[in-house]
């Protein structure tokens, strides 16, 4: 095995035990590698451990990732996680699957448009800003509701849950809040917004906080350290 099969192996056992835990069914929880500064040859070892689906930050790599693998391996799919600008919209549209990223009105309009003349459709998320730290990205928790009514114009748009990044912070009860600020959203959600999405996509937890996450409604956690180890941005 790999190092990378050997990490996916004990990130799924501690998914499954951390769903153990919260009294919850392994299958509701999903794992997305994130593969993000990582090169293709990582991603060739994921795909042999099993994995089908990719987190990216920027769409550039994500495009390079995808042209190098879509001949050999056209079922994979690629997840765009990390802030998109809207003049990036054209690009995102051609190949992404899901944009978990979704923080403005006018980035879904563009969106829309884009994937209207593609022909193709998007899953996407909308990211709040949970923790309300200035250097987040992601819309406040209180005007995702006014959000969501708009999203629901959007035929290309299929809005599937929320997505958030918590603090980073040694507080686990800080961290915790943050998760219990999505759920609680989430609830709100589910009675106010627009019947159009269920919102039962809650894609939250990475590598330092998943357990957590998970104890607080998570079906996503997006993983990337604990896979393909440290990243190198030099
Ligand atoms: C990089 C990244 C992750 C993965 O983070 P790790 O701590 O390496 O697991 C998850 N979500 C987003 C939005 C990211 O940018």
């Amino acid at each position: 095995m790999t190092s990378i099969a050997d990490n996916l192996a004990t990130v799924r056992a501690r998914i499954d035990a951390a769903c153990l835990q919260a009294g919850r069914d392994p299958s509701e929880v999903s794992l997305l590698p994130v593969s993000k500064t990582h090169p293709v040859a990582a991603v060739l070892d994921a795909i042999e451990a099993g994995c089908t689906r990719f987190g990216e930050n920027r769409v550039q790599e994500a495009i390079g990732k995808w042209r190098e693998l879509r001949e050999t391996h056209p079922g994979i799919e690629w997840v765009i996680i990390g802030h998109l600008q809207t003049n990036k919209a054209r690009d995102a549209a051609r190949f992404a699957t899901e944009v978990s990223s979704l923080d403005s009105l006018k980035l879904a309009r563009e969106l829309a448009k884009r994937l209207e003349r593609e022909g193709r459709q998007l899953d996407v998320l909308v990211e709040v800003n949970s923790s309300g730290e200035p250097q987040k990205s992601g819309i406040a928790p209180e005007d995702a509701p006014a959000l969501a009514r708009e999203l629901a114009a959007f035929d290309a748009l299929n809005v599937k849950g929320l997505m958030t990044v918590a603090i980073n912070s040694p507080d686990r009860s800080r961290v915790a809040a943050c998760f219990q600020r999505m759920q609680d959203l989430q609830a709100r959600l589910r009675e106010e917004a627009p019947k159009t999405s269920s919102w039962d996509e809650l894609s939250m937890g990475m590598s330092g906080d998943f357990e957590e996450a998970i104890s607080h409604g998570a079906t996503v956690v997006r993983v990337g350290t604990a896979i393909f180890g440290a990243r190198d941005y030099s």
